[in-house]
């Protein structure tokens, strides 16, 4: 029997998490979870199901007081807390793959932690590609490690682009559910509350990238994430509405070839996929019933409507330390809404002032990153 591959699951509460979790348990033998992470009080209960269950290694979160509960609750010595301590597990030996399922630019140290341990890091974690893939890439190929992304999109793509040259590559073709205000008109989004917005018609994610697929800020993240993975300009990324999320991205070629994958909107076969690959495993996502969903639709999205998209093609287009800005915006203005200080519609304007405001730093180091990022923290709201 081949030895079991050592898992890390970061954010292992969150939606991608107890996913990744659930994939672990159905591969069975095969898969070894050696470390958990969560940061959220209101997570600690099941952190301590979840230690019981997997029996890790080690454990990281947020403060000293939440890891004397865990310790207390499980027995289990190594656990870490702060950032320091999701690094040292980004980075603990022995472990073959690490699955950033943290959501926000938290990620990015672990993301930067992993790929100097030279791991496999599957990663959902998009933010950590937006804010600073000017520094992740280069070091991937340092240190020999190897992302394989957990987000749909790029898994797809990821999976049509197996051994093609990107040269071949015309442009990819981005697909969008088109979220839960896709039939909303435009001038009624002011009046939307983050119940309605909470309500996504194809997925079940976390709070914030539900929020963000609501604007279409996650394509806006997704386009950033796609250039660093596969490495082609923003005017050859497009976005295409596609309600009833079976397509998860394409790739079209030079000489007019297509490739698409197709299944139903269950993030456990992305997940697994990273896990995996380049093998194939049977998952228990169902198997899609073409003839049964009869119609596939595609429309461009209304730039318009959802000034977001435009926002991150122009932040591509600069680049510097405005991408980590365009995230750290978002983030206030999405956590702002979700605690109702400001309105569906302001989100955009919140992250179109506080770029307006931002002096670039071009070809930034972690640190420019960082400073960036604090300093649009504290203007975002700022009158
Ligand atoms: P979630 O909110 O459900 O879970 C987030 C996890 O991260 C939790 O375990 C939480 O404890 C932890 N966390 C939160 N803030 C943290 C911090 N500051 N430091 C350390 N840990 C922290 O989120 P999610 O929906 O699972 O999304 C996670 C990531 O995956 C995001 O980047 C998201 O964009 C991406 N993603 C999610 C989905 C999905 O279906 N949920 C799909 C594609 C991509
Ligand atoms: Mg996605």
């Amino acid at each position: 029997m081949k030895t079991p591959k050592r898992i890390v699951v970061l954010g292992s509460t969150g939606s991608i998490g107890t996913q990744t979790l659930e994939v672990a348990s159905h591969l069975g033998r095969s898969f070894d979870v050696v470390g958990l992470s969560a940061f959220l009080s209101s997570e600690m209960g099941r952190l301590c199901e979840q230690v019981r269950e997997f029996k890790p290694r080690a454990v990281a979160v947020q403060d000293e007081k939440q890891a004397r509960l865990i310790r207390g609750q499980t027995g289990l010595k190594r656990v870490w807390s702060g950032e320091e301590g999701l690094v040292r597990l980004a980075g603990i030996e022995p472990c073959d793959i690490v699955v950033n399922g943290i959501s926000g630019a938290a990620g990015l140290a672990p993301t930067l932690a992993a790929i100097k341990a030279g791991k496999r890091l599957a990663l959902a974690n998009k933010e950590s590609l937006v804010v600073a893939g000017e520094l992740v890439m280069p070091l991937v190929r340092k240190h020999k490690a190897e992302i394989i992304p957990v987000d749909s999109e790029h898994s797809a793509i990821f999976q049509c682009l197996k051994n093609e040259p990107v040269r071949g590559v015309k442009r990819l073709i981005l697909t969008a559910s088109g979220g839960p205000f896709r039939r909303v008109a435009g001038h009624r989004l002011r009046h939307m509350t983050p119940a309605h917005a909470l309500k996504h018609p194809t997925w079940s994610m976390g709070r914030k990238i539900t929020i963000d697929s609501a604007t279409l800020m996650n394509k806006g993240l997704e386009i950033i994430e796609a250039h660093w993975l596969f490495g082609l300009e923003g005017g050859k990324i497009d976005v295409l509405i596609h309600p009833q999320s079976i397509i998860h991205s394409m790739v079209e070629f030079v000489d007019g070839a297509i490739l698409a994958q197709a299944s139903l909107p269950d993030m456990r076969l992305p997940i697994q996929y990273a896990l995996t690959y380049p093998e194939r495993m049977p998952s228990p996502v169902g198997t899609c019933d073409l003839a049964g969903i009869k119609r596939l639709t595609f429309h461009p999205p209304n730039p318009r409507k959802f000034p977001c998209l435009r926002l991150a093609y122009e932040v591509l287009r600069t680049g510097g330390t405005l991408p980590a800005v365009l995230n750290a915006a978002n983030e206030v203005a999405v956590y702002a809404f979700l605690e109702e200080r400001i309105g569906f519609h302001e989100i955009p304007r919140v992250i179109a002032r506080t770029l307006r405001k931002h002096r670039v730093v071009a070809h930034p180091g972690l640190e420019d990153i960082l400073e960036a990022d604090r300093w649009a923290r504290a203007t975002a709201l700022s009158p």
